[in-house]
């Protein structure tokens, strides 16, 4: 039977509903997998029906047959965009996925509509139901269990800590041995959201010393608590709505960087992690800063992107060496890295997502739902994320 996903659940019928089938596709740039096989266990509970590309799961270490146990199905490729009525991805979908897309069908994923709205109006313009989970507002008590952007968020704060241990030629904690005292490294972590609050935690448990700034002032309690110094630069403040960075003026992001430079001379390890909500990332740490830390430093830019990064020189995906022998490293997706508990929590979060859509076996779209209609972003051919949609008309014009 054709499932009648229009309807929400509460308005389907006993009868008229076939359980949703949800269809895990294979990432093309990722390790990472949307459901593992703990989280087909939950939407078992919720009745719904699971089909697992086969190999989806093996870039995070999950066979093909650690899904069948937990009860789905392994089928091609093409078979899950035939016969899933959901489709789950991490990333968005390319050019190849877009034409494979059938009107009505929901694909849900990190979207990231703000900086792909042209992705949205192709989603709009095929009938596809848009689901970005990262437009979760996050502030609903009952979402944080959905809360993709943070258990990410998280685990990119832990892994860019070790990825920077590994490229330093030093310790990070003070040693003592009979051949001498090393001094512990000096860790600035610049933004102090999820990331980076992980990242100042991390780098304290691996015995640095550690410093933190972020231009939201409250933060200063937060950096404190996880074991950090928080730098204090006076009168540059940027809290904006909802606990999130505005973006400064050139001006202020130009009095930040002046200001920012005499800390950043004496540190070993630098980890930037600032963002402002569709927006360019800021830039923290300028070329002339780099020029004034000493070789075999290191920086670690989680921000960095196609658009730019925290930090001068950093490019997504490479690791550049400057001449003052200062290794700068772009590290935009580094979950993928850390492909197995990343994936447990993006599970974690889809599946109670999935779970909370679902009744009866049946998920089903409810715009008027308060954590949906922020994560809907295209239902029935319309922009349903207000957000979403005024970006889209100021771009027509
Ligand atoms: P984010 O990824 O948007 O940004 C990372 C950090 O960069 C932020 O702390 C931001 O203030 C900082 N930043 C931006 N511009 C900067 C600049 N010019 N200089 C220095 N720092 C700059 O942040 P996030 O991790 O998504 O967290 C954003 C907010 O959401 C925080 O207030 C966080 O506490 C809150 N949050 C709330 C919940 C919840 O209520 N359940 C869950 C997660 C996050």
């Amino acid at each position: 039977m054709e499932l009648d996903l229009d309807k929400s659940p509460e308005s389907r019928s006993k009868e008229d509903a076939a359980p949703t089938v949800v269809g895990i596709v294979k990432e093309k740039n990722d390790n990472r997998v949307a459901l593992t096989p703990a989280g087909i266990s939950q939407l078992q509970k919720a009745k719904l029906k699971v089909l697992l590309e086969s190999g989806a799961g093996a870039g995070a270490s999950y066979d093909d047959s650690s899904y069948e146990k937990q009860g789905a199905e392994i089928a091609s490729g093409d078979e899950i965009f035939k016969k899933a009525d959901v489709i789950t991805s991490v990333g968005k979908p390319d050019q190849e996925t877009l034409t494979k897309l059938r009107s009505g069908q929901i694909f849900m994923g990190l979207l990231q509509p703000q900086i792909n709205p042209d992705l949205i109006e192709t989603l709009r313009r095929q009938n596809v139901t848009a689901v970005s989970l990262d437009s979760i507002n996050r502030r609903l008590s009952r979402a944080q269990t959905m809360d993709v952007l943070s258990s990410q968020a998280n685990i990119a704060g832990y892994k860019a800590v070790l990825v920077a241990a590994d490229a330093y030629g030093r310790y990070f904690p003070m040693m003592i041995t009979a051949a001498g005292t090393a001094k512990p490294a000096s860790v600035l972590v610049l933004g102090a959201g999820v990331a980076g609050l992980q990242a100042m935690g991390t780098a304290k448990r691996l015995g640095a010393l550690v410093f933190g700034y972020d231009v939201r002032p409250e933060t200063k309690t937060e950096i404190t608590s996880v074991g950090a110094k928080f730098i204090d630069l006076g009168d540059v403040s940027g809290s904006g709505e909802g606990g999130y960075a505005r973006a400064l003026t050139p001006e202020e992001l130009a009095k930040q960087q002046d200001a920012l430079n005499a800390h950043i001379s004496r540190q070993d390890i630098i980890i930037t992690t600032a963002q402002v909500p569709g927006k360019k990332p800021p830039l923290l740490v300028t070329q002339e800063a780099v020029k004034l830390l000493k070789p075999g430093s290191v920086i670690v830019d989680i921000a960095a992107s196609e658009l730019g990064g925290n930090v001068a020189l950093s490019k997504p995906n490479e690791t550049v060496i400057t001449e003052n022998g200062v290794v700068i490293i772009g590290a935009p997706n580094l979950p993928s890295a850390m492909p197995t508990s990343a994936s447990d929590a993006f599970s974690g979060n889809l599946s109670s997502l999935l779970s909370y859509m679902s009744k009866e076996g049946v998920c089903g779209i409810d715009t008027e739902d308060e954590i949906q209609r922020d994560i809907v972003i295209c239902h029935k051919g319309e922009i349903i994320n207000k957000a979403i949609a005024e970006l889209l008309n100021e771009k027509r014009g």
